[in-house]
């Protein structure tokens, strides 16, 4: 019987945890802030963004809202970071993805002063996970590694897979495993007989984007899944990227969704939020 990984708990007790933190830092004088840059009105951002600022008000973080118009020329937005930069009173900088097409994304990331990239996008962040030194991680991967350390599961050793190489979720995921001492396969949509590969995993992440994707063939027995998909299924109910009821049986242990990677982004939001203040200090 495979165990489920409860990621609303473990989100939960990390923002419980992050909160006592918060409050800590109140006492000293510090109040822990993000500010949240949307540009437009793309329905799923403008939730993304409610979520994270109702997330900040329960850990006690302060935000601090930016809403331009979809017409914000590059000028403007890189104009507001710099200002965002400047400002002492602002630990963490997040520019809601995707932006409107004629802003340049990564010219807009690298704008950020990596020392308040809390989502970990920024080239230097990026370069930093690489070679082992501290600074912020792709919030879904380290809400990852939370979720595994958490549910007692050893990452070493092990043989993890990964599904996906994007900048966000799974080439840092990736370098993430191999800090935790895993053996690191990582796949994409060039591999070549993707079951075959994946079906050697001891842990298989999945974040291929494509909805109910990895069934049974795909899955070793007693393997780990993790499923970073997010979708909306046939009766508009979320789904990911796996398909749930035919891998559970094979597992040891599985993620569902909703309910498992999803709570910990913004969990890990908040955590880089908390660690900007000591990264600044
Ligand atoms: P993405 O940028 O679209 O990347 C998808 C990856 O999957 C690419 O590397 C692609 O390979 C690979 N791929 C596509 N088709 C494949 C196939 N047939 N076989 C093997 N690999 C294949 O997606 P993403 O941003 O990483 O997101 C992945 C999923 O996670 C999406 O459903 C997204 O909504 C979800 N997501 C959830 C959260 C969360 O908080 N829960 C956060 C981020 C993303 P190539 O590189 O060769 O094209």
């Amino acid at each position: 019987m495979a165990t489920i990984i409860d990621g609303k708990k473990i989100s939960q007790d990390i923002k419980d945890e992050l909160k006592v933190q918060v409050a800590d830092y109140k006492a000293q004088g510090i109040e822990v802030t993000l500010a949240v840059i949307l540009v437009g009105e793309d329905p799923a951002s403008c939730v993304y963004v409610r979520n994270k600022k109702k997330a900040c008000e329960y850990v006690g973080i302060r935000s601090l809202s930016f809403e331009l118009p979809a017409d914000t020329t590059e000028e403007q937005l890189l104009s507001l970071i710099d200002e965002l930069n400047q400002r002492a009173d602002v630990n963490g900088i997040l520019v809601q993805l995707p932006l409107p097409k004629h802003l340049d994304e990564n010219k807009v990331i690298q704008a950020i002063d990596p020392r308040k990239d809390v989502d970990g996008f920024h080239p230097q962040s990026v370069g930093a996970l690489s070679i082992g030194l501290p600074g912020f991680v792709s919030c879904t991967p380290a809400g990852i590694i939370q979720l595994l350390k958490r549910s007692h599961i050893a990452m070493e050793g092990k043989h993890c897979v990964v599904v996906g190489r994007s900048n966000i979720v799974g080439k840092p995921m990736a370098l993430l495993m191999l800090r935790e001492n895993a053996t690191v396969t990582v796949t994409h949509s060039k591999t070549v007989d993707l079951p075959a590969v994946t079906s050697k995993a001891d842990i298989l992440i999945v974040a291929v984007g494509k909805k109910q994707f990895i069934t049974a063939d795909y899955v070793k027995e007693g393997a780990v899944v993790i499923d970073v998909g997010m979708h909306r299924d046939a009766d508009n109910h979320l789904c990911g990227d796996v398909d749930y009821e035919d891998v559970f049986p094979k597992c040891q242990a599985i993620t569902p969704v909703p309910g498992g990677v999803g709570p910990m982004t913004i969990a890990m939001l908040m955590h880089n939020c908390v660690a900007s203040v000591e990264l600044q200090k």
